[in-house]
């Protein structure tokens, strides 16, 4: 309810959660062509605001999108949507840019003759995990995406191999669906990347078939800055079930511990792995850019 009388901010101006409306020949309805951003915005800034428009820009390039809107009309947009609504923590947006509106139905982008689409939606989210509990998770059958088939570097929305992954994690009664890559190596959850520690070092899966996240590359950094060994790795599912300590990383979720892997119980007390959660913690408030 408290998101029921939120302005959502398309194209050029805001519009009222009722009349926040886009074409039934909108790209994204017509082929999911469409890329996104989700942000989080505490009373300090968006985090990691840049990058996250940075990595916007770069899947609107490579999917070949027009008539995209620059980086200040954007930061003005998300300012002005964020005002509307008196939102300034425990927020969320969630940033789409779709290839736009088409004259007639079809997937050929020739069709896209009014350029590209903005919408701003900002709601109130809580953290989407209980960080102090974890999170227990299976393995699925579906295979996230590899550079050969639908480059996983793209923040499309094209989402429906992790909305199958996410499935069969409801149908097992789990929380997230961890997807393994076209060779059989962990690649992320369905909605965050995936860090193990074993024999105290840190690891994570290499980027060529997961998202590269934002929150991924902080932890990474912190590591790297704080003398934390850290390394990218093929890891395969004998390794995490083995491994001393696993959290998966997000803008929203933040860090949070995986306690159960396919049934395998995941120590939830490693020394590493909470001297990590604490320095995202002390740290991540400095990773917010004023708008
Ligand atoms: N993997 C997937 C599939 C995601 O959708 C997300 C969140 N957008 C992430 C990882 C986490 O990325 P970030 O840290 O940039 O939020």
């Amino acid at each position: 309810p408290k998101n029921d009388n939120i302005k959502v901010f398309i194209k050029d101006r805001l519009y009222s959660r009722e009349e926040a409306k886009i074409s039934v020949f909108d790209s994204a309805v017509q082929g999911g062509d469409a890329v996104w951003e989700g942000l989080r915005v505490y009373p300090e800034g968006v985090v990691c605001l840049d990058k996250h428009l940075n990595r916007l820009y770069e899947s609107a390039k490579t999917l070949a999108f027009v008539d995209i809107p620059s980086k200040d009309f954007i930061k003005n947009a998300i300012k002005q949507t964020l005002e509307a609504n008196g939102m300034n923590d425990d927020t969320h947006i969630r940033l789409t840019l779709t290839r736009g509106e088409k004259i007639t139905s079809g997937m050929d982008p020739r069709l896209n003759q009014s350029g590209s689409c903005l919408i701003v939606l900002a709601e109130w989210k809580p953290l989407v995990y209980d960080n102090a509990t974890g999170i227990k998770v299976i393995s699925t059958s579906q295979r996230r995406n590899s550079p050969q088939f639908l480059d996983s570097k793209i923040h499309h929305n094209n989402l429906l191999n992790n909305i199958i992954a996410k499935i069969q994690a409801n149908i097992a009664g789990k929380d997230a669906g961890l997807m393994l890559d076209d060779r059989g190596f962990v690649a992320e959850l369905n909605g965050s990347n995936v860090f193990m520690v074993k024999d105290n070092i840190i690891y994570t899966p290499f980027a060529h078939a997961c998202l590269p996240g934002i929150t991924r590359n902080t932890v990474m950094e912190l590591c790297k800055s704080n003398d934390i060994k850290i390394i990218e790795a093929d890891l395969s599912l004998a390794q995490w079930y083995n491994s001393d300590g696993v959290f998966a990383t997000g803008t929203m979720g933040e860090l949070t511990p995986i306690v159960e892997i396919d049934g395998r119980e995941i120590n939830r007390d490693n020394t590493l792995m909470k001297k990590v959660l604490d320095l995202f913690k002390e740290n991540i408030r400095s990773y917010c850019e004023t708008l």
